[in-house]
Order: structure tokens, then sequence, then C-alpha cells
């Protein structure tokens, strides 16, 4: 069976590649009935960031990953955290010296920039020159550049092997590596002899990372070969790009950092979905079309690794959206209430515990403004009106400047044909209902469009404005029914007054 993990490391906001790269990893682990596993590469402490981790869990738990082996979850395999594994990597490290594939190397960090520095103004290969290779600690300090606290590196040898075979890239070819560093001066691994020693010991099958880890698999292959152990299978997965082409970065891109996604109100069916066709194809029905929009079960059982496109995709917002809007409109109306109320709450329109009647009339508006949102977010100003005392509404200035001359008389007149209607709210079956929408709406036609004569955009732009204080706003007359009889007349005389 095979065994698949994601590894990301907590150095800050998680990135939208780890999702990225869980994705494929988890489909194909489902569809095999395989294992998804969650390793974190914390060995790189001066890049480490505490809450990072925890970030880590949260938002893969958002988007519906969910892992079968990892830090917080425990497994066969434990610890599945690369700083509570120090003691593990440290015999390995050992025999890769004694069998002389890895050396000592006592050179300081000035040293190395002044040996960089002159690399490039002479314009050779870059890479460690090998001062350290064949000395004595003793030899050693007795020459420039010497620090006490060794790092060990690779020996890489002449004939170093720089193809492989990918799953997604077929057979590719890496540049020549350098005498990588595979234990720090600070006794902690780096990342290369971490990664190798884990994925054999966790008994990983597929080794699925972005593309830009090409590079370090010929280094990664040594090892496993030096160690005496199998590797496994490698798909690196092409990297999300931006408009330009360059790959997006969190330093450029604010979509490149997960967090992003959930803070703006996307869903997260519609980011899985998304990023599964920013890098794999649409499924192809039975008829021969294409379909964008699919579950996650169905595209782990569509999912190949040779049907990834090798060339990194655009990331495409714009798709992205209009999935988006696609999944809101699918969701129950219970469903999207209760991811409403979040962002409901964050931007101070309703209070941390909702009373019942404010639950009800945000559910009496969840349905009208469904498929008015693209993105949650996009609810708070359409439902804010209805969460605000009348005399806080506030006319905002674009709704305020298209009030043509018309609206005073378009506002009394609604005020005199809507007054004779009884606010009673009537029986729960509907039965002796006075304030409904359809009352309302045929009321108003009749006193501004039949009796004035003005056209229904000029009718109801002011009427709009007066309940919501926008432009733009749910269906006017199921708000002014939600809003009550009291409300609606009290915003109407505010804008006429
Ligand atoms: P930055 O985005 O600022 O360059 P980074 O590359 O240092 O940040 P990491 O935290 O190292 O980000 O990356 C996290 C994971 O996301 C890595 O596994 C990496 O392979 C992957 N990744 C980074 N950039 C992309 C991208 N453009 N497309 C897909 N995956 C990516
Ligand atoms: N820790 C590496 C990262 O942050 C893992 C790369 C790999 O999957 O080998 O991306």
């Amino acid at each position: 069976k095979p065994r698949l993990r994601v590894a990301p490391s907590p150095t800050g906001d998680p990135h939208v590649g780890t999702a990225y790269v869980s994705i494929f990893d988890l489909a194909f682990a489902r569809q095999q009935g395989g294992s998804f596993i969650l390793r974190i590469e914390d060995t790189d402490r001066t890049r480490f960031q505490a809450d990072s981790e925890q970030q880590l869990y949260d938002t893969l738990h958002w988007l519906g990953l969910g892992w079968d082996e990892g830090p917080d979850k425990g497994g066969p395999f434990a610890p599945y955290k690369q700083s509570e594994r120090l003691e593990t990597y440290k015999p390995y490290a050992e025999q890769l010296l004694a069998d002389g594939h890895a050396y000592l190397c006592w050179c300081s960090s000035e040293r190395l920039a002044e040996m960089r520095e002159m690399q490039q103004k002479t314009k050779q290969p870059t890479g460690y020159d090998r001062m350290c290779l064949g000395m004595t600690r003793e030899e050693r300090s007795k020459l420039p550049g010497f620090t006490e606290t060794p790092v060990v590196r690779m020996l890489i040898p002449d004939d170093v092997p720089l193809e492989f075979d990918d799953l997604i890239m077929g057979r590719t070819k890496a540049p020549k590596p350098d005498d990588q560093v595979i234990v720090k001066a600070d006794g902690y691994p780096t990342y290369h002899l971490a990664v190798v020693v884990d994925d054999h010991l966790m008994e990983i099958t597929h080794v699925v990372r972005g593309q830009e880890w090409i590079s370090s698999t010929p280094k990664h292959l040594l090892l496993f070969t030096w160690l005496g152990w199998q590797a496994p299978e490698f798909a690196h997965i092409p990297l999300l790009r931006d408009e330009k082409k360059a790959k997006i970065s969190k330093r450029k891109s604010p979509w490149a950092k997960l967090t992003w996604f959930k803070d703006e109100g996307y869903v997260p069916e519609a980011l899985v979905n998304f990023l599964a066709l920013q890098g794999h194809p649409p499924i192809i029905e039975d008829d021969a079309s294409e379909r964008e929009v699919f579950s996650f079960e169905e595209f782990s059982k569509n999912f190949a690794w040779h049907k990834i496109n090798p060339a990194g995709a655009v990331f495409n917002l714009d798709k992205l959206n209009w999935l988006n809007a696609h999944y809101i409109r699918e969701l129950s109306e219970q469903d999207l209430t209760a991811r409403l109320l979040p962002f409901l709450q964050r931007d101070g329109v309703l209070p941390e515990n909702p009373s019942l009647p404010q639950f009800g009339r945000l559910g009496a508006i969840v349905p009208l403004i469904q498929t008015r949102i693209n993105l949650l977010t996009e609810a708070t100003p359409l439902v804010a009106p209805f969460f605000v005392d009348d005399d806080k509404l506030e006319i905002a200035d674009d709704a305020r400047k298209q009030l043509k001359e018309s609206a005073p008389q378009v506002l009394d007149a609604a005020i005199a044909a809507l007054e004779p209607i009884s606010g009673a709210i009537g029986n729960p079956d509907g039965s002796g209902r006075e304030w409904t929408a359809d009352r309302l709406e045929e009321a108003l036609r009749a006193a501004i469009v039949d009796g004035l004569g003005i056209k229904p955009r000029l009718a109801f732009g002011p009427i709009r404005t007066a309940i919501s204080g926008q432009r733009i706003s749910p269906p006017l007359f199921e708000s002014m029914e939600i809003l009550g009889k009291a409300s609606t007349m009290r915003r109407l005389q505010a804008l006429r007054d």
C-alpha cells in the first residue's frame, strides 16, 4: 500500500503550495487505499516560527485534507516532528563519515563567504572548494578561517548520477550538486539528511513535492544508495505561477498564503477543486465532455500522475472566484448561515452570541443573498443594514449621489402607500399576514409606477437607498418584509427628512 507524506516547514504562514502538494498526495493515497502522513520539518531553527505549526494543522483541516499519521495524531513511526527525532539522525551521519561518504568541515562562515565572492569574481564554478577534505582537526586548525564546531558535508563523487525517473516529468536531469552540508554546527541535521532518513524509516513510497526540489534529488538518491536503502518514487509537482510566469511567493502574492483564502471568504471545497484543476485536467464524462466542478472523492478516483501537466499553471483567480460562487450556491441555507456567521461577527454586524431573533432574521436574509455573493465576505454590506438601528443607518455616498429630483416625491408616495398596510406578520402558516413582500410590491407599484408614472428603476432606487443605505441590496420587497413595518417607515421618513 502506498504511503505518501507532506513535509512542510513551520516557517511562517502556511504556503498554498503545501495544500497543493497535499491534494495530490491524498488523492493518490485514497485511490490506492494507502496512507497520508504529515511530517513537520523543523530542523531549520533560524526560520522557525512558533505559531506556524498550529496554523498548518488548522488550514489543512479547514481544507478537509486530513492525515492518517502526524505529530498531533501519532502513528507507528512517531514522532513525526523532526526536532524530536535528532537522536535518530546521528548514527546515519556517523555511518556516512565512517564509510568515507561524508567529511567534517571547519570552515568559518566568513571564509565561505570570501570563497563564494572569489568564485563569482573569477567566474569559477560555485560550490564548496573542499579545503577541509582529508584534513584532521589539528591540521585544519592551523589554517585561516577555522571554527571550533564542524559541519558534516557529503562527498559528492564525480560520477554522481544526475538523472532519475519522475512520475510527472518522466526522465529528468538535475544539475551537479556540490558537497552539501548534512549536519549543521548546531548538531541539527539539514533538510537533506533528515528527509532521506525519515522517508526511509517512515516507509514512504512516493515523494511528492514542488519542482524546486528537483536539484536536491540527486543528493537524496546518493544518500539512499550510501545507506543501502531503496529510494521511493518521485513526483515533482509544477509550481504555481503568477501572470508573469514567476513562481508565486508569499513575499509577492497575498494568495500564496493559505490563511488569505480563509480570510477572504473562500469556501474550502472551491479552493480544493481549484487547486486540483491547476495541475490536473478536468474529469472527462462518458459523453467526452469535460467537467471542472468535482468533489474530492471524484477527483481521487480520476487522479493519475501522468495526467499532471509538467508545465506550471498560471494561478487563475477568476476561475477560483467562479468556483467559489458555484459552491456557495450549492450550500444548504443552514450551512451557508453557519459559514457566514464568523464573518458577520468579525465585521461587527452580529455580536459574539447572537440572540434567537437575530438568528431568525439572519436565516431569513440568507436565501436572499445566496446568489448575490461570490465570497463569504461579500455578505457583510448586504446583511449589515438589517442589524443596524434605524437611526444609525448610514447612507453611502454613491447611493445618495444617484438620488434624482423625483426622490422626495417617490418617498412621500411610498410612505402614503404603505401606511394603510398593517404591520402584522400573521401566523406561522402564513395566514393573516399583511406585511408581505407581495403586498408591498403591489402597493408601491400601484402608487409610484402607475400612479405617478415614474419608471420602476427611478421609483425603487430611493426606497432601496432609504432601506439599506446602499445602491445594491438584497431584493427590496423581501428586505422590507424582513425589516418589518416600523423600521421600514422610519427609514423612509429619515431619508425624506
Ligand atoms: P516564498 O513563497 O516566500 O518563496 P518559500 O518558497 O520559502 O516562500 P516555503 O515555506 O519554503 O515557501 O514553501 C512551502 C511549500 O510550498 C514548499 O513545499 C514548496 O515546495 C511549496 N511551494 C512554494 N512555492 C510554490 C509554488 N509557487 N507553487 C507550488 N508550491 C510551492
Ligand atoms: N520541508 C520541505 C518543504 O518545506 C519538504 C520538501 C519535500 O517534500 O521533500 O517543502
